[in-house]
């Protein structure tokens, strides 16, 4: 469907939020699902670029994806700016599980993993735990005045210590987790490796948002395939992008 860019602004060097105005069908999007979205640019690159739910505005029926720009696809998404269109397909994918007990909910991003988890903490509301991690301030601090006004309690973690506690958000979570907690992760695979290991060893349960490269979003390519446990093929697009942890193998995947 084609939808109007309402603004796209640089919240920090090469990270973007973007928003758009949004179908019904858009605003039905939940917490982990995603979008795959084009700008008008010609061919090059013909396919649309999957994109998590940053946050969906049914108030002014708008949706907010957060982007960091990483090759062709994003360099051309950040030169676009309001009124130009965008071609965008969703929601698509399964997202995180609806929470009850939320006083155990544990959120741990690294980079702009984020994008789903402050997806998540909206729509679970305050009460719980995220820790935002980053290479350095530069990967985390945009997003601190969108986690205050949801009033949960935020760890920031960077690598270089130049913004909160210095380590990696698992060597953060690691310090803080119990067995009765959920995990909610979203970030580079090595962290999400980490995150199935720890649970294991000290036996919370967890569920991960996988950023596979994806080529058609709608389960047809096969371009987005992760082995299960069970030596099965999954797909992130259509059996994910959020899945419980004990249901993928990574040793196949890595
Ligand atoms: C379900 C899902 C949700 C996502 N949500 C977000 C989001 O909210 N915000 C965001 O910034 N990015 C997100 N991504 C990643 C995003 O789709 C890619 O960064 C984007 O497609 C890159 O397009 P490009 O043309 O700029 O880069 P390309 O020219 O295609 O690639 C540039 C570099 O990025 C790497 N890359 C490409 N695609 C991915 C990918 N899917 N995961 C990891 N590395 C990749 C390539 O290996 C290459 O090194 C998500 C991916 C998935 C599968």
């Amino acid at each position: 469907m084609k939808v109007k860019i309402l603004s796209n602004r640089e919240v920090a060097p090469e990270y973007f939020k973007l928003s758009f105005s949004a179908t019904k069908e858009l605003l039905k999007g939940r917490p982990g699902q995603f979008l795959m979205i084009r700008g008008d640019w010609g061919s090059d690159p013909f396919l649309r670029r999957p994109f998590s739910i940053y946050r969906c505005r049914k108030e002014d029926e708008s949706v907010e994806i957060l982007y960091r720009v990483v090759g062709r696809g994003t360099r051309l998404l950040s030169r676009l700016s309001a009124g130009d269109i965008l071609d965008v397909l969703g929601p698509l994918g399964n997202g995180f599980p609806v929470f009850t007990n939320k006083g155990n909910l544990l959120l741990v991003s690294g980079g702009v993993g984020i994008a789903p988890l402050i997806s998540l903490a909206e729509s679970v509301g305050s009460g719980i735990s995220l820790i935002a991690g980053g290479k350095t301030k530069h990967d985390v601090s945009y997003i601190a005045d969108d986690v205050e006004e949801l009033c949960i309690d935020v760890k920031y973690v960077t690598e270089d210590g130049s913004m909160g506690q210095k380590g990696t958000s698992v060597s953060v979570m690691r310090e803080m987790v119990t067995p009765n907690d959920t995990v909610c992760a979203c970030g580079p695979f090595g962290m999400l490796v980490e995150v199935q290991k720890l649970s294991v060893e000290i036996g919370f349960s967890a569920y991960v948002s996988c950023e596979e490269k994806m080529g058609c979003g709608v389960g047809l390519c096969f371009g987005c395939v992760v082995s299960g446990v069970d030596g099965e093929y999954l797909l992130v697009c259509k059996d994910g992008p959020v899945f419980d942890v004990q249901e993928l193998s990574w040793d196949r995947n890595s």
